[in-house]
């Protein structure tokens, strides 16, 4: 079953991005550097479109560095868009993230144009951590401090020309993305109720097995892993780490939450569970998906709006006269 998790303060979220959009300069995106396609908010694109744009990959003390320098080159590489890594030890991060403000909007700064910075990301991506750090001993405006500021929003004055508007974490309606679902809810940014543990790491394990293998075997004291499926993976995790179920059946539920817990605390060292030309793909078939699910619904509707043939109750005037 994909996920889906949009709740309704995401749609307060969504209204206050759109209504401050005409007035900010630069946007900033947070994404997961575990996840650093899957973590990218469609929905945050669409509203932002146009808009010069700092990707900042977080979390990179948990992603392969190899991975996070070619995503990295990926955004980079896009027009209007800079990108840079970081993580929470980074306790002075304002200098970089202003500097990469100041070259996408060159024309933006001193007190008559100040820099009006919006930042956004997934919930859970560790934007509060970023937020808190740049605020230093600053006092956020209070929502509903200021007119025009939004109970969704917070400003923080980061300089004397350089505002930064915060919002709260924010998915988007439909994640056609399959394993995308599966990847958000595994680092945290889907409500609990709103996806299956197992399926979740089953998923997780899958990208493991992929690039990351020899993690799974060195943190679970695993055999050789080559031609397992995801299922005995989890299977063998239940049976090293959780009681046996009457049976002697492994507790594939306790095994998942594990699963899901190592990956979220870090406890399998640095990993990235999608590389960009994986993802790429997955872009590729959800929208092949799509095109076919529109196609069957324009077939459905043409089906439903036919008129019936003569004889049976239609009548569309022809053959009349
Ligand atoms: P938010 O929902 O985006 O505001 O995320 P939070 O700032 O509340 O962070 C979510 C979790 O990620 C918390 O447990 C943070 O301690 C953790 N976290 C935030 N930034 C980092 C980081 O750079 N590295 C690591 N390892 N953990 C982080």
């Amino acid at each position: 079953m994909p996920i889906q998790w949009f709740p309704g303060h995401m749609h307060a979220t969504r209204k206050a991005i759109a209504e401050r959009m005409p007035e900010i300069d630069v946007v900033i995106e947070l994404l997961d550097a575990r996840l650093p396609g899957s973590s990218a908010n469609p929905l945050l694109a669409e509203l932002t479109r146009g808009k010069p744009a700092l990707k900042v990959l977080n979390k990179q003390d948990l992603a392969d560095p190899q991975q996070t320098a070619s995503w990295l080159a990926h955004y980079q590489a896009q027009a209007g868009t800079r990108a840079l890594a970081l993580d929470a030890s980074d306790t002075a991060p304002a200098r970089r993230l202003i500097a990469a403000c100041r070259e996408l909007a060159p024309l933006r700064g001193g007190m008559a144009k100040p820099m009006r910075v919006l930042i956004c990301g997934i919930p859970n991506v560790g934007k509060s951590t970023l937020v808190n750090t740049l605020r230093g001993g600053k006092r956020a405006a209070k929502t509903g401090d200021e007119a025009g500021i939004t109970k969704t929003e917070q400003r923080i004055v980061l300089a004397d020309d350089f505002y930064l508007f915060d919002t709260p974490g924010m998915l988007w309606p439909r994640i056609a993305i399959e394993p995308s679902g599966y990847l958000l809810a595994a680092s945290g940014a889907v409500g609990r109720n709103a996806y299956d543990d197992e399926e979740v790491a089953l998923a997780l394990l899958t990208q493991m097995l992929r690039h990351h293998a020899d993690r799974l075997r060195d943190r679970y004291k695993l055999g050789d892993l080559a031609g397992l499926s995801d299922e005995a993976v989890l299977a063998d995790i239940g049976r090293k780490r959780a009681p046996l179920l009457s049976g002697g059946l492994p507790h594939m539920q306790k095994a998942a939450e594990i699963a899901i817990h190592d990956f979220r605390s870090g406890a399998w060292g640095p990993v990235t569970l999608e590389t960009l030309q994986e993802f790429t793909q997955w872009q590729a078939q959800a929208k092949l998906l799509d095109a076919e699910r529109e196609a069957r619904r324009a077939a459905r509707s043409n089906t439903k709006n036919q008129v019936p043939p003569r004889g049976q109750g239609g009548d569309d005037g022809a053959g009349k006269g």
